[in-house]
């Protein structure tokens, strides 16, 4: 049997699998962050409560929503998790469960859920990239997930795309997630308001990509101008990680993605403009994420089996 965590900022989930297939035998939630245990000791509970009266657990998987080593199992950092600092979580976990533990980064481990689960089933190399608040990615090179030397690859929101543009999360300037995340495109809107653009979102006080994918929907020119522009950046950043990775497949998943086709159609058309060659796109398909909130979940149990074959530490 495996056993599959997905942590998030708000909830974390646990779920047992049989030896083969994806239906889970248990699953159990519980909140990330509560009054009285710290999140290392909720989540060894939450493992508790799916762990099996009988039976080995071949492998135990776990997405997390930050920085970490998966060789090592050391996570260097999870911003929305208090005290997740240089927290060598994998050796916990290995001594209090005794079985093979495979830490992945939570949108790594996505692409790997899609890929295996999801839109990417059948394909062999592929990117993934999910738009919400912020931007994570995923890159799937000749069957294998890239972790890279320390395990920190295919940080795909933080490449630079306009230089000492809008201020990002991780500190730098130009980023792509400061440029085309939901927070981004918020953002944007709120700062044209306030040198006073008209638009119809003037009355709103804290304005979400949400409310702004609702109002270039109606028409809304500045909402429109919001929505393209982070499109056509993402355009961008895409054609540079197609020269890179050259994949057959990209999925882009995310709520930013729900907003509708205009915003995939803006992106191909950047992505078009970008490229070098027509040939790295003739066989590209770029489509939605079909796992929505499961994919972290669907990932840390596609990790967990790759563990069992060959654990990383
Ligand atoms: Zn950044």
């Amino acid at each position: 049997m495996y056993i599959a965590i997905d942590i998030g900022g708000t909830k974390m989930r646990a779920a047992l699998y049989p030896d083969k297939g994806i239906e889970p035998l248990r699953i159990k939630r519980i909140k990330t962050i509560g009054r009285n245990k710290t999140t290392l000791e909720r989540l060894v509970t939450l493992i508790k409560q799916v762990w099996p009266e009988r039976g080995k657990i071949l492998a135990l998987g776990v997405a997390v929503p930050g920085y970490l080593n998966p060789h090592t199992g050391i996570v260097y950092s999870a911003p929305n998790i208090p005290n997740w600092k240089q927290l060598p979580l994998g050796q916990i976990l290995h001594s209090k469960f005794n079985t093979t533990i495979m830490l992945g980064n939570d949108a790594n481990l996505a692409a790997m859920g899609e890929w295996r689960y999801g839109a990417g089933q059948g394909t062999h190399n592929l990117l993934y990239l999910t738009i919400s608040t912020g931007i994570g990615g995923g890159v799937i090179i000749n069957n294998n997930l890239l972790v890279g030397a320390q395990g920190l690859a295919a940080e795909l929101g933080h490449v630079t795309i306009l230089p000492d543009g809008p201020l990002c999360s991780c500190g730098q300037r130009g980023h792509l997630e400061a440029l085309s995340s939901g927070n981004a495109i918020a953002k944007f809107v709120s700062d044209k308001l306030a040198k006073g653009i008209r638009s119809s979102l003037k009355n709103i006080k804290h304005i979400s990509a949400q409310d702004v994918s609702l109002a270039a929907h109606a028409g809304d020119a500045l909402a429109q101008e919001a929505m393209d522009r982070a499109a056509g950046y993402l355009g961008m950043a895409l054609a540079n990680f197609v020269h890179i990775f050259n994949p057959e497949m990209i999925i882009l998943g995310g709520g930013v993605l729900q907003s509708g086709s205009r915003f995939l159609e803006k992106t191909r058309i950047a992505l078009e403009r970008y490229i070098i060659a027509k040939e790295y796109l003739e066989h590209v398909i770029i489509t939605r994420a079909q796992l929505g909130d499961d994919s972290g979940l669907y990932g840390a149990l596609a990790f967990a089996h790759t563990g069992a074959i060959a654990p990383l530490n």
